[in-house]
């Protein structure tokens, strides 16, 4: 559990108006002294008044029993609730009091927590899933140890964390359902267990979890991932996420830009997104590429594409396979290369400023495979040098940089002019191309092919073995 800052533990104790807080459980308090109050004590059968409260200390004590503390503590032992919980009722201001009792009697409430219940138990399973996941986001702007820990983490961004919803589980939703025992309370419980944000054990699956949820075109969560911030029990994991297949695709407004940022894991993902990078989404893992995030980027005709994954083994072989897969799909990859054993958000933390590092990173990245998306038209006169130099950029994107390759950006008419490089590459007209002329050759990273006069840059020919053959009709 997140501990509770001793400050705001403090401010608590300083906003609470003890005596009205001891008078709205009941207790009839009388001037005694010059600054303290005093009445029967709650805690035993008391006749004269035993129960001293000082409102400039903050604190309360019985010279009958002994029973002594503070606003919060009085809270606890009055309704029989934890230390937190009392504190939260404290923190929720208003609803934390009880209406005095007609009698004066001291009422127990225990098992009524007076905290708001944070979703309407009318409401769809999405739709609930969808509040809580709002409560989290409004506890974690409540919460400064976990807005902290986004800032250590290079994160915390208002509008990433709007965005994307992102939350934080504090443990205290547990406190505003009815507890279960009581029907609405079991059925409450029911429903969030089957949503998975509860468990068997009546824990919240993302207690001490950094939240941020991903959603489907539907506009439901389809999946939440946690990120646990306090300290895990040994064993527990640090990653997290909903019980079954991984559903949605985070930051899908990515797909709309021809070129992506494809990160291993969504902490990585939003360091980009934090840093302008905003055509940037993330695979569940290196085993977690899904199926509906590889046809959505097939469907979307992204051009290309830069792995960023961990530059450590899983990541490395993630990205080969996936690679194969994208280039096989005429997807142009690249590789984003972090020193070995660093992420994303690790190299954003260490080289500083973080977007003019990643920046860098981003141009340097190196092509691994899929056709070289070139601007040139075929009317254009033929590159009479392999490596000429390119145009300037023609974005003002973060991502339109000074590599060679990235000429072209969001036009429909780049499909067009790959598919027309394409077919002149591969399908070479023998009236074109003299007879014995053609060779092909490895240079660096790429194969050149030259046919009659002309002059083509290949890449990602290994991978091209199956959907592609070129055919050779030369003499040679
Ligand atoms: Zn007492």
């Amino acid at each position: 559990m997140p501990r509770i800052p001793e400050s705001e533990i403090d401010r608590i104790k300083r906003q609470t108006d003890l005596v009205a807080l001891v008078r709205s459980r009941g207790i009839e308090l009388h001037k005694h002294g010059s600054k303290d109050f005093a009445g029967k004590c709650p805690f035993h059968q008391d006749d004269a008044p035993s129960f001293i409260v000082s409102p400039d200390k903050g604190l309360y004590h019985c010279m009958g029993c002994g029973a002594a503390g503070n606003a919060i503590q009085f809270v606890g032992k009055f309704d029989g609730v934890s230390f937190r919980h009392a504190f939260e009722l404290l923190n929720a201001g208003a609803v934390a009091f009880s209406p005095p009792s007609p009698s004066g009697e001291c009422v127990k409430l225990s098992t009524v927590p007076r905290l708001e219940l944070p979703f309407d138990p009318a409401a769809t399973d999405e739709a609930l899933l969808l509040q809580v996941l709002d409560f989290y986001h409004d506890r974690l702007l409540k919460t400064p140890a976990a807005l902290d820990y986004l800032k250590s983490r290079g994160l915390y961004q208002e509008e990433a964390l709007r965005a994307f919803r992102l939350g934080f589980a504090d443990r205290t939703l547990g406190l505003r359902i009815p507890e279960a025992n009581r029907k609405a309370g079991s059925e409450i419980r029911n429903r969030l267990q089957a949503l998975g944000l509860v468990r068997e054990s009546g824990h919240e699956h993302f207690n001490g979890c950094i939240t941020m949820p991903v959603m489907t075109p539907e506009g439901i969560a389809g999946e939440v991932y946690g990120r646990r911030v306090t300290k895990p029990n040994p064993g527990a994991p640090k990653h997290l996420y909903l019980q079954g297949p991984h559903e949605g695709i985070w930051n899908v407004a990515a797909l709309d830009d021809p070129e992506l940022i494809l990160c291993e894991a969504p902490f990585d993902a939003l360091t980009f997104w934090v840093n302008g990078f905003k055509n940037v989404t993330f695979i569940y893992g290196t085993e977690g590429f899904t199926d509906e995030l590889f046809d959505a980027i097939l469907a979307r005709k992204i051009r290309r594409i830069r792995i960023a994954y961990d530059a450590d083994d899983a990541g490395n072989r993630a990205a080969e396979r996936d690679t194969a897969r994208l280039t096989a799909h005429g997807i142009e990859v690249f590789r984003v290369k972090f020193p070995w054993g660093m992420d994303a958000n690790e190299y954003a933390q260490k080289v500083q400023p973080a977007a003019k590092a990643l920046q860098t990173l981003l141009n340097a990245s190196e092509w691994q495979g899929g056709p070289r998306i070139h601007t040139r038209g075929l009317s254009d006169p033929p590159p009479s040098e392999v490596a000429a130099p390119p145009p300037p950029p023609v974005s003002s994107d973060p991502l339109a940089s000074e590599d060679p390759h990235v000429h072209a950006r969001g036009s429909s008419s780049l499909a067009a002019l790959l598919a027309a490089d394409e077919k002149a590459l591969l399908q070479p007209k023998p009236t074109v191309a003299p007879t014995n002329s053609a060779c092909l050759e490895k240079t660096g990273d790429y194969h050149v092919l030259r046919l009659g006069g002309r002059e083509y840059r290949i890449g990602g020919l290994a991978h091209w073995g199956q959907p592609f053959t070129i055919h050779f009709t030369s003499g040679e």
